[in-house]
């Protein structure tokens, strides 16, 4: 039986190993398939507090981990497949063998959405992102792409003309799912470009792992083209990872977990830390914070219980 298990080791999930270690709980870390999370994906990570010349992603990450196990927290490998919430213990299924645990922290994270192209996956964190806020700064003076047409699209591209000296916006559809205030606000920003009917058919330039344009292709007229550009940018969602509580915890129409106040979903004992949860932030520091959050609440809600 284990005091605490955490699903996810991203930002959130190592922080709350490092909190629960600290408190003598022994947590079990599940990390999933992406050992690291979102993180590992990137390189220079520039605004997580107390490194000023900056930190590579999957460093900082790593770092969190082994912080973590010297205060003897344990990772094992593999993802949760099943889990059962509706009594105590809670049970979650890893890849074929079942844990008990009395407190479970959800750090499973939200992933980005990808167009799915070979060449966008290859040169994620070398001018391909999902995040302005992160990689923004990178590309001051230089020329931006953004894809997706909703609200965040328009909020990412409206952010990145501090950056760019110029950003289009490519959108498959002529209509915009986005909201009248952000699309006006996008149209009226000098600096944005609006393509629309347009789809990415290639980022380049795998061969030397950095954007240096996309191959665009109008779907109206089946014209296809090349444009030079030096930051990539895909808003077209996040996918929370929540499919092996559904209908367990309580999630929004999206996915993403309803929080109860602090770290509470609807299941006592159980708890929600980072990007699963926040549709808003999404940044490792905010991660990190939650799971902080969450360690501490399993560690009450064990108190309470007697534990
Ligand atoms: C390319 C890129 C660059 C970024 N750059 C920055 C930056 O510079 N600064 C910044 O602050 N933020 C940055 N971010 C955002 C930041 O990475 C995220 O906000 C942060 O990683 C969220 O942490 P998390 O722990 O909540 O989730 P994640 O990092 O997404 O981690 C989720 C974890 O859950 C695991 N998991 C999922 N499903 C299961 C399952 N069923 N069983 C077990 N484990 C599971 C995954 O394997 C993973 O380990 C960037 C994001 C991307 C994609």
């Amino acid at each position: 039986m284990r005091n605490v298990v955490i699903i996810g080791s991203g930002c959130a999930g190592n922080t709350a190993a490092i909190y629960a270690a600290r408190a003598n709980l022994k947590p079990l870390v599940i990390p999933g398939h992406h050992a690291g999370g979102q993180l590992s994906l990137t390189s220079l990570v520039e605004n997580f507090p107390g490194f000023p010349e900056g930190i590579n992603g999957p460093d900082l990450v790593e770092n969190m981990k082994r912080q973590a196990q010297s205060f003897g927290a344990e990772y094992v490998h593999g993802a949760v497949i099943a889990a059962d919430l509706s009594a105590h213990p809670f049970r979650l299924d890893v890849e074929g063998e079942w844990i008990d645990t009395r407190t479970v922290i959800v750090a499973s994270g939200a992933s980005a959405r990808w167009l799915g192209l070979p060449s966008e996956q290859k040169l994620i964190g070398h001018g391909v992102s999902s995040c302005a806020t992160c990689d923004g700064f990178f590309y001051r003076g230089k020329s931006i792409m953004v894809v997706g047409g909703g609200d965040s699209a328009m909020e990412e591209a409206n952010f990145l003309t501090r950056f760019g000296r110029e950003v289009t916006l490519v959108h498959r559809r002529e209509e915009f799912r986005a909201s009248k205030i952000m699309l006006d606000r996008a149209r009226q920003n000098p600096k944005i470009k609006l393509l629309t009917s347009t789809v990415v058919e290639e980022v380049h330039d795998v061969g030397k792992r950095l954007v240096t344009g996309v191959r665009l292709r109008n779907v109206k007229t089946g014209e296809a083209w090349d444009q030079e550009v030096d930051g990539f940018f895909v808003a077209i969602g996040h996918i929370p990872n929540t499919k092996v509580f559904r209908g367990q915890i309580e999630t929004d129409g999206e996915g993403y977990i309803v929080s109860e106040g602090g770290a509470r979903t609807s299941i006592p004992g159980v708890f929600h830390a980072g990007d699963v949860q926040d549709r808003v932030y999404r940044q490792a520091i905010t991660a990190a914070g939650a799971g902080c959050m969450a360690a501490m609440e399993a560690e009450r809600y064990l108190e309470a219980e007697g534990h």
